[in-house]
């Protein structure tokens, strides 16, 4: 955590809690990093679904090649905040008027899930023309990740075989442009598995463009770069994931190469601040009770893990009472939900955690608030609030 985020942590008071605090001086600095670690003739995209907070998205708009929306609804947000940056949108399930829409907006790439949804692109084209990949889901085991996407019975992409039928419509309709591949198999890849992948993509989709008399110009890999939060401090391996990349491409030489990383690039920015409510003893186990819970932060919930979390001590007690605490033992820290699945982190060694400490949850910058159940028995919503380095400064929004 940086000094300026524990100091602003510091200087809230009760009433701001919870609230997610984001690191945005943090976030400029390790897409940066992520840039500079990838070679030139490979793309970068984010994958907004993981974090489409505006203030994220206007620091990694300066460092991206543009970004990879899944919804009609990212696909309007982003390009409102954006006139001009490169857009991707994929995901199964577009409706006639999503297609219609990125038709109107100019996407630069729509990522095609299913023949079906190319025979009811051609209905809303109208005389606009269309940049597309094929978005196949390849017979390639990724070995054991978090979230596997492809490689067995999914509704994402199209069957190798099926590409003939898409091949057929493409041939048959001048405003369907076809650039190339889309295979977004699994996440959670630590980056020498994610290597091997692209590299096993990479020589199938040769040997499919080759067989088609294709002239292949571009691969989407994916995103999926993995993000451990058994061990916040292990992060995925950008260096050797971008050397090995420059291999990679150095054998497929008029070959662009695209990622988009979601949760990679932002999970380490983002905290969920809260306090704690009460400590309790049950049956022998202590409970941590924090203000907020997993509707505000359904991370841990959604990936049964627990979240990685620092405790700032705060030394005044206001009651005449004792106060409520636990010390050199597992806590549970729970949220205020009334349902035994509000756990956000499960039995974790503590030497001390006292009601009216502070929790600071790390990791929170990606699939934390936006996957989670805000209305969920009506508390109220966590404040938000962006901070940057030099002036600092911080804001509600
Ligand atoms: C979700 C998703 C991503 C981003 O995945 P991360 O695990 O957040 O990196 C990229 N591409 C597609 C098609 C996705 O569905």
């Amino acid at each position: 955590m940086n000094p300026e985020v524990l100091s602003h942590i510091d200087r809230l008071t009760g009433d701001d809690l919870p609230a997610y605090v984001y690191d945005l001086h943090a976030l400029r600095e390790h897409v940066r990093a992520v840039r500079a670690a990838l070679p030139e003739r490979a793309e970068l995209l984010y994958a907004a679904k993981a974090n489409s907070d505006a203030r994220l998205l206007r620091v990694l708009a300066d460092h991206v090649d543009g970004f990879e929306v899944a919804s009609g609804g990212e696909l309007g947000h982003v390009r409102a905040l954006f006139p001009d940056i490169p857009i991707a949108f994929g995901g199964p399930g577009k409706t006639p008027a999503e297609l219609a829409e990125a038709a109107r907006l100019g996407v630069s790439r729509l990522h095609i899930e299913s023949a079906h949804e190319l025979r009811l692109l051609t209905t809303v084209l109208g005389d606009r023309s269309i940049d597309i990949l094929l978005r196949v889901n390849l017979p390639l085991t990724p070995g054991p990740v978090a979230l596997v996407m492809g490689g067995r019975p999914s509704p994402f992409g199209l069957e190798p075989a099926q590409l003939d039928g898409c091949l057929a419509v493409i041939a048959d309709d001048q405003r369907l442009r076809l650039r190339g591949l889309h295979v977004h198999l699994a996440s959670g890849l630590h980056a020498p598995g994610h290597l091997d992948l692209a590299e096993d993509v990479l020589t199938w989709a040769r040997d499919w463009a080759q067989a088609h008399h294709i002239d292949l110009t571009e691969v989407n890999i994916g995103g999926g770069m993995g993000v451990d939060y058994a061990h916040p401090d292990q992060r995925f391996d950008w260096a050797a994931f971008g050397a090995g990349l420059h291999r990679l491409l150095s054998r497929h030489r008029n070959l662009t190469v695209r990622i988009e990383p979601g949760r990679s690039l932002t999970a380490y920015c983002g905290w969920y601040v809260t306090e704690v409510l009460d400590v309790k003893h049950s049956h022998g186990e202590a409970f941590a009770v924090l203000r907020g819970g997993t509707h505000h932060l359904r991370t841990p919930a959604a990936k049964q893990h627990n979240q990685p979390f620092r405790i700032i001590p705060v030394d005044t007690w206001p009651h005449p009472w004792p106060r409520p605490q636990a010390r050199r033992e597992p806590v549970t820290l729970v949220g205020q939900l009334c349902t035994p699945k509000d756990v956000l982190a499960h039995r974790v060694p503590v030497r001390q955690l006292r009601c009216g400490d502070r929790i600071a949850f790390a990791m929170a910058g990606a699939y934390a608030w936006n996957i989670s159940h805000h209305d969920f028995l009506m508390h109220p919503a966590p404040a938000f609030r962006h901070l940057d380095k030099a002036p600092l400064t911080a804001d509600v929004s």
